[in-house]
């Protein structure tokens, strides 16, 4: 499948087959005004089927916290189309609302309106900190 080249906006690319939906769901893309496509298993030479998404006109997009779905994917930010800018996705040092506490105990389930905040622990083990209560969640 062939989609043609951006000339502005972003390309997330190798991601691994099957998350590509999520991290649209996630950078809470307008799908009725933003134009995005969405290529689900593509080949790739390295992971054998991967996900591409390309958004147009597009560049102020927050990923941060994108590393949590996928460390694996790039993001190339595209101008004039040129890249610009390449960046591969890591853990977040601090996650806000991606991870949920999932202790009962924990103040987050008593109050709903309060941020899930966890901080990386070990990014080896890839192991977040619930900031509140302490809980430890592997991702
Ligand atoms: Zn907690």
């Amino acid at each position: 499948m062939e989609v043609n080249s951006i000339e502005n906006g972003i390309v997330i690319d190798h991601i691994k087959a099957g998350q590509g939906l999520k991290i649209l769901s996630h950078l809470g893309i307008d799908t009725r005004t933003d134009t995005v496509a969405l290529i689900m298993n593509a080949t790739s030479s390295k992971l054998g089927r991967k996900d591409i998404i390309k958004l147009e006109n597009l560049l102020d997009v927050d990923i941060t916290a994108l590393g949590l779905l996928d460390c694996g994917a790039t993001v190339s930010y595209i101008e004039k189309g040129k890249l610009v800018r390449k960046v591969k996705l890591a853990l977040p040092d601090r996650a806000v609302d991606v991870i949920r506490c999932k202790n009962p105990r924990c103040v987050t389930s008593a109050e709903p309106g309060l941020e899930h905040v966890f901080l990386l622990v070990d990014p080896q083990t890839q192991e977040y900190r619930c900031e509140y209560c302490d809980e430890i969640v592997k991702i």
